[in-house]
């Protein structure tokens, strides 16, 4: 089977969460398989451009592969969460979800000047996360290295609506 194949049929569709009409994809059931985890770390990891200054994962979902990559690519990892949750001086951006809208907000400081940021989620649904958090990286002196997914949902236009002309992009499955 391949990787694909492997992550298509171990997460799992949870209908009319968080709220009717929305098909939630479920990537917690992954985690619960250590190897498809790992697995799932070096396809991203094996498909990127070069090796980035650092990455930056979304609250908290991008936070479970994220950090997993970070490490393996010994790069720092930044957290970026919502509104009132990091203690330190902040920089915050309000932006729109599929399903609502949300603050989330960065360490200010913690990333170098001209540092290229890997910019790393769980899915991409419209794009509105994952462009509000390029923006706080480039506010914060840093350049968007890559966007990168363990799912993107295609059909929502999210790869559309972020600058990727001049970005790598990679997510592992697509729908
Ligand atoms: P977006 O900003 O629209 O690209 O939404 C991406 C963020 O919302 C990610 O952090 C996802 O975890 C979450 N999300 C949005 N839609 C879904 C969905 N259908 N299933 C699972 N997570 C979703």
């Amino acid at each position: 089977m391949t990787l694909q194949d492997k992550i298509k049929t171990t997460l799992r569709d949870v209908k009319d969460y968080p709220k009717e009409g929305i098909v939630f994809k479920d990537l917690s059931t992954l985690l619960l398989d250590p190897q498809l985890t790992n697995e799932i770390v070096d396809d991203i990891i094996a498909n990127l451009p070069s090796k980035p200054d650092a990455v930056v994962a979304i609250e908290s979902r991008g936070f479970w592969f994220g950090s997993l990559i970070a490490n393996k690519l010994n790069v720092p990892f930044l957290p970026l969460r919502k509104k009132g949750k990091l203690p330190g001086e902040t920089e915050s951006i309000s932006y729109d979800l599929e399903y609502g809208s949300a603050i989330i907000e960065i360490h200010k400081g913690h990333i170098q000047n001209g540092w290229n940021v890997m910019i790393h989620d769980d899915l991409l649904a419209t794009g509105g996360t994952a462009k509000a958090s390029a923006i706080l990286i480039k506010n914060q002196g840093g350049n968007v290295h890559s966007y990168t997914f363990v799912v993107n949902l295609d059909f929502l236009g999210g790869r559309e609506s972020l600058e990727t002309s001049n970005v790598h992009f990679y997510s592992s499955v697509s729908f």
